[in-house]
């Protein structure tokens, strides 16, 4: 096992894992079970909103040609409300009572609000001339038969969910969910709630990776955490291959005990091994079978930080959503020394000034052993390789780390 080569640009490493992964088929669901699947199609609305042109307040639907220019009185000869339209045209010198969502009568071109009528049994005298179309819903202003209401790729929340039901939809196709197997590797791991003994710690990748998979769309399967033997490992990954990808966590430095390197090393499924940044420099790709196997280093800051990169870009490209790191800049609040040939992702936090300029301060410990500073962290600075040294003040990249994660 070689550990001599040069290390691979995280661009580069980024790029193959995204073109090596498989996208998901789809499958139709009921609205009700869509939140958070990803559209695998455009939604054309199959209804116009508003369907007809429609009142937007309670009062008295009018023909201002029937107006004179001072008060009119007029006959109330019929009622138009939500569910119940009023289907005849209005006749001269009437008014039809209109309430809000109420289709509005062939003929009427104006809404005179209640608040600007007085009644006297069946006629209304309308004490203020109303505007033009004022008040007024245009059939489809919201939007048309036809339009595309929401695009392939989408995120479902509970607005657009909302949205895609008022356009005449009852069901969508997504795509189906990415099932992606975890197995944490450490002869030192407990799982959580496990008081550690001598030498023990406790395993907090595995967690982790579950809810990041969770929130980004996917299915994760958690194999808990095997011990550094090749056997054990040789069993899990056949158990793990029927899944869409196998994520691992440890084993995957240069150690004797680092059991996902040996393995994938002397297999033929390798694609790359260590790549130029820091935290994450063991990160690990290949195949296993048909399988994508991705190993991240144990530290969970580098799972971490990996995650946020890598299992990031798999899972949008699985689910064909856009793959682009979401980054953007923001200003130092501290300096930065030259950087040397590796990527480095610094956690830092983030906060604005009174212009709304975003402002982001690296912390001062960057020791991929401090996890508490990583789940203190709002963002990733990202340093590209060799960068020159920075000043406060200083336009630099960022990665926000999303809510939730
Ligand atoms: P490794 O990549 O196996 O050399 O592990 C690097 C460091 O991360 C070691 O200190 C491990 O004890 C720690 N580590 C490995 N796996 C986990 C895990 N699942 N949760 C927390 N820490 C871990
Ligand atoms: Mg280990």
């Amino acid at each position: 096992m070689t550990s001599r080569k040069p290390l691979l640009p995280v661009a580069d490493a980024l790029a193959q894992i995204i073109q090596a992964m498989p996208e998901m088929g789809v499958e139709p669901l009921p609205l009700t079970d869509a939140i958070d699947r990803v559209l695998a199609e455009n939604i054309h609305a199959l209804v116009s909103h508003p369907p007809h042109d429609v009142s937007a307040m309670d009062g008295y639907a009018v023909a201002l040609s029937d107006l004179a220019d001072g008060q009119t009185t007029l006959k109330v000869i019929g009622e138009s409300a939500a569910g119940h339209p009023y289907d005849a045209p209005i006749e001269p010198q009437s008014a039809v009572r209109i309430f809000t969502g109420a289709y509005l009568p062939q003929g009427a071109d104006a809404i005179v609000i209640q608040e600007d009528t007085s009644i006297d049994g069946d006629h209304v005298t309308i004490l203020e001339r109303p505007q033009p179309r004022r008040y007024i819903r245009k059939q489809g202003q919201d939007f048309a038969k036809g339009d595309v209401i929401a695009e392939k790729g989408t995120c479902l929340d509970a607005r657009r969910l909302a949205l895609i039901a008022s356009s005449g939809h009852g069901t969508v196709t997504v795509k189906a969910k990415p099932k992606i197997a975890i197995i944490s590797t450490g002869d030192e791991l407990v799982a959580p709630g496990i008081t550690p003994q001598h030498g023990q710690i406790v395993a907090s990748n595995g967690m982790f990776l579950c809810h990041l998979l969770n929130i980004l769309g996917a299915d994760a399967v958690d194999y808990g955490h095997i011990p550094d033997d090749q056997k054990a490992l040789e069993d899990a990954f056949s158990h793990a291959q029927t899944a869409d990808m196998i994520i691992t966590t440890g084993g995957a430095s240069v150690g004797k005990h680092d059991g996902v390197a040996h393995h994938m090393a002397s297999g033929d499924g390798l694609a790359f091994w260590r790549i130029a940044m820091r935290p994450g420099k063991p990160l690990i790709f290949g195949h296993l079978g048909q399988t994508p196997i991705l190993g991240l280093p144990g530290n969970p800051v580098s799972t971490g930080v990996c995650g946020l990169v890598f299992v990031t870009a798999a899972i949008k490209a699985m689910l064909g959503q856009d793959t682009t790191p979401q980054t953007r800049p923001a200003k130092l609040a501290t300096d930065l020394p030259e950087n040397d040939q590796r990527q480095d992702y610094l956690r830092a936090s983030l906060s604005y000034d009174d212009q709304g300029q975003a402002w982001v301060n690296a912390f001062d410990k960057q020791d991929s052993g401090m996890f508490q500073s990583f789940a203190n962290a709002d963002a990733l600075i990202i340093r590209p390789p060799h960068a020159k040294p920075a000043k406060s003040g200083d336009i630099v990249t960022i990665l926000p780390i999303p809510s939730l994660i």
